[in-house]
């Protein structure tokens, strides 16, 4: 990861600075002229997935999902999206799979397919790249985060890594940790098909939410990349932090692909308020933000420094 954020700072240098009012490298969605937001993301055969535990449609689904996954981290509402399909040869129907996949995505979330390309290469790989607007109060950026206030989460965190050890290690996993048909199941969905918290991302908006930030690498580097991001501290508990049957803290805390947001607001009530408007579960608060380090409470009482590592695409 150290080589990718070097990486990502030597392209933004060489990019330059945005003109004001915009945004551009550095959040999960850029904001350019007229207010759009403008987001990529490509998975690739063998880095993000395995045809093994994955079906082709699967991977179109995803690929739409990651990426509305960061119009949603910025209180968006998707507006177009394309698709560049990589096709390796001698496996006919991929490509038709995966615009399946595309398209099922594209209706499910309002979002419609406009264009793209399709090119031969050696492995499967889908690059999406997605149009959308911000909520009425304008984008929620990573860097809008202040001292005193209250950080969110939605949903549950963990499954997608226990869904991909259960995958990798399947008969020894399910015996050794006990699961039920249904919640491996459950968990297998939550890897192959990721849900982009639209709603949750519009919510937060409304609710007055400082920043944001979509949880795909692992809570705890994302939330240290919005508090750096916003020049803050935190301390999180790891006692509230919601885990999903299957998953343990460290799957909670590190394991990535969840794509659940984190959002810092000052206002506990205007929250509640807001997810019930939009009919939605309300999101829990793990920790607060200071001024100064970021902390972890550890179950027993102990802090220690939040450990700033995550997903690291293990598939292969
Ligand atoms: P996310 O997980 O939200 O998609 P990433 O960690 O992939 O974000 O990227 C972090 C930031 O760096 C984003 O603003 C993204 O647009 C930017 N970025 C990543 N790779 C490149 C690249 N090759 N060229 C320009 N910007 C990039
Ligand atoms: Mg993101």
């Amino acid at each position: 990861m150290g080589g990718e954020l070097a990486f990502i700072d030597r392209v933004r240098r060489l990019a330059g600075e945005p003109p004001a009012g915009q945004v551009w490298i550095g959040d999960d969605a850029a904001v350019i002229d007229g207010d759009l937001l403008f987001a990529t993301d490509a998975l690739v055969e063998g880095v993000h997935f395995d045809l093994s535990w994955s079906s082709a449609q699967d991977v179109g689904w995803k690929a739409l999902a990651v990426n509305l996954s960061d119009l949603a981290a910025m209180g968006g509402t998707p507006r177009a999206a394309v698709a560049a399909i990589v096709v390796p040869p001698g496996r006919p129907g991929l490509a038709d799979e995966v615009a399946r996949g595309l398209v099922e995505g594209s209706r499910r979330w309002s979002c419609p397919l406009v264009g793209g390309d399709t090119v031969q290469g050696l492995e499967l790989a889908v690059t999406v790249s997605v149009v959308g607007v911000p909520s009425a109060g304008g984008a929620v950026l990573r860097s809008g985060a202040r001292v005193g206030e209250l950080v969110f989460v939605t949903g549950e965190f963990g499954g997608a890594a226990a869904a991909l050890r259960l995958f990798q290690d399947r008969e020894a996993r399910i015996a050794s940790e006990g699961l039920t048909g249904a919640s491996v199941a459950e968990l297998g969905e939550r890897l192959r098909r990721p849900e982009p918290k639209l709603g949750a991302g519009r919510a937060a908006a409304a609710a007055g939410a400082s920043a944001m930030i979509d949880c795909s690498d692992g809570l705890a580097v994302d939330l240290a990349r919005l508090c750096h991001a916003s020049g803050v501290g935190v301390r999180v508990e790891a006692s509230l932090m919601p885990t999903a049957i299957g998953a343990t803290l460290d799957d909670a805390l590190h394991g990535g692909e969840d794509y659940e947001l984190c959002f810092t607001a000052r206002d506990a009530a205007r929250v509640k308020r807001a997810f019930d408007h939009h009919g939605l579960a309300a999101p829990r608060a793990i920790g607060r933000l200071r001024a100064g380090s970021l902390d972890l409470v550890m179950a027993d009482g102990a802090v220690i420094p939040l450990p700033e590592w995550g997903w690291e695409h293990k598939v292969r």
